[in-house]
C-alpha cells in the first residue's frame, strides 16, 4: 500500500543568477529539475510522491521584475509571476479593473496559503479545479514566457492541455501573466462550491464575465468558464447574445452548459452531481452577472 504523506525526498535547491541560467538549467535536466514559485504545489506533490525523478528544485521567484503588478490605461494589466493571491486579492487597481480576478484568488484556499501561492503558479500547476484559471482565460490572459531560444508570448486559450499538463517545454520560465483592457462595463462573478468554504479545492467551479453590447438581440454578451468538469477549463464565448435576456434564457444557457460537460467521479463528488451542480451554478453566476449589469455593480 502506498504511503499517503511519504515524506520530503533529498533534493537539490538551485537558486539561478538570471532567467538565462535558470532556462538553461531547466533545460538540460528535463526530467529531474523543475522551476518553482510559492512552492504550495511543488512541496506537496515532491512530500506525496508524485514526483519520483525530481532532483533538483530551481527557484525562479527572486529574479528580476517578477514581484510587480504594473496596470497601463491604454494596455491592461500585467502580473509579474511571482505576485502572490494576496497581493491580488489586495491590489486597488485590480479590484478597480479587474474586480473578477481578485475575487478567484479570494477564493484560493486560506489567508496563509494564499501570501505564498501565487497566480502564475496556480496557471502552470494546470489543475482542473484552479480556481483563477476561469478568469484568467475569460480577461483573454496572455502569457510571457522565458525559454532557451528568449522570450515568447503564449495565449492562455491554448495553455492547458490536460490535468498538470501545459504548453511549456522543458526550459520554459513563466515571468508574468498580461491582461487586455475587459470591455466596458464588463461585470463577473465566480461560484465556487467546495467541500467545505476555506480551503478546498472546487468540486466545480464557475466564471461568468458579460458585457454590454449593442451590437446583440440581448444587448449583452455573455461568457462562462467551468472548472472541475473536465482534464481542462471549458470555455463557451458569446452566451445570451440572441434575444431579449430572460431568466428562462439564463435557465437555458446554463442547462447547456450542464449537457457539453463531461465530469468524473473522485473523492470530491460524483459526475452527476456535478452536473446538476454545473447547471444551478451557472444559471446563478450568469444571473449575478446580469444583476451587476443593470446595476452597475462591477464585481457581483
Ligand atoms: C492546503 C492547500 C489548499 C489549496 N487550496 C486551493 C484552492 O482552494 N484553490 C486553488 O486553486 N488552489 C489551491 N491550492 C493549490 C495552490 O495553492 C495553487 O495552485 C498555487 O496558486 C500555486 O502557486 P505556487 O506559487 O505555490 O506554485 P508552485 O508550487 O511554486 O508551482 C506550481 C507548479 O507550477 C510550476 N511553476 C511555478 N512557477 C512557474 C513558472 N514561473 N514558470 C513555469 N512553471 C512554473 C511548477 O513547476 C509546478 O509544477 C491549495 C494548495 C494547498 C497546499
Amino acid at each position: 500500500m502506498r504511503e499517503a504523506h511519504p515524506g520530503l525526498p533529498d533534493f537539490d535547491y538551485i537558486r539561478p543568477a538570471n532567467l538565462a541560467e535558470a532556462s538553461r538549467f531547466l533545460a538540460e535536466n528535463p526530467q529531474t529539475a523543475r522551476p518553482f514559485m510559492g512552492g504550495t504545489d511543488t512541496f506537496v506533490r515532491l512530500r506525496d510522491g508524485f514526483w519520483k525523478e525530481t532532483r533538483y528544485l530551481v527557484d525562479v521567484k527572486n529574479l528580476d521584475g517578477r514581484a510587480e503588478i504594473t496596470f497601463d490605461p491604454q494596455n491592461g494589466l500585467t502580473v509579474g509571476a511571482a505576485v502572490s493571491m494576496n497581493q491580488v486579492v489586495a491590489d486597488a487597481r485590480i479590484r478597480s479593473h479587474y474586480p473578477l480576478l481578485a475575487q478567484a484568488a479570494h477564493r484560493v484556499a486560506s489567508y496563509q496559503l494564499r501570501n505564498r501561492a501565487t497566480l502564475v503558479g496556480n496557471l502552470c500547476n494546470a489543475s482542473p479545479a484552479g480556481d483563477t484559471l476561469g478568469a484568467c482565460l475569460l480577461f483573454g490572459g496572455i502569457l510571457r514566457v522565458h525559454g532557451v531560444e528568449g522570450f515568447r508570448d503564449q495565449p492562455l486559450a491554448s495553455f492547458f492541455q490536460g490535468p498538470g499538463q501545459t504548453a511549456l517545454k522543458p526550459g520554459d520560465i513563466v515571468t508574468s501573466i498580461r491582461f487586455p483592457l475587459p470591455a466596458p462595463g464588463s461585470v463577473g462573478h465566480y461560484e465556487k462550491l467546495g467541500r467545505n468554504v476555506l480551503s478546498d479545492l472546487a468540486i466545480v467551479g464557475v466564471t461568468a464575465l458579460g458585457h454590454p453590447d449593442s451590437s446583440t438581440a440581448s444587448g449583452y454578451r455573455f461568457h462562462l468558464a467551468l472548472a472541475s468538469v473536465g482534464p481542462v477549463p471549458l470555455v463557451f464565448s458569446d452566451l445570451l447574445t440572441q434575444a431579449p435576456l430572460t431568466p428562462e434564457a439564463v435557465d437555458e444557457a446554463a442547462a447547456r452548459a450542464m449537457e457539453a460537460t463531461r465530469p468524473i467521479d473522485d473523492v470530491r463528488g460524483s459526475a452527476r452531481y456535478r452536473k446538476f451542480m454545473v447547471r444551478n451554478l451557472s444559471r446563478r453566476a450568469l444571473t449575478r452577472v446580469w444583476e451587476g449589469l443593470r446595476s452597475g455593480n462591477r464585481c457581483e
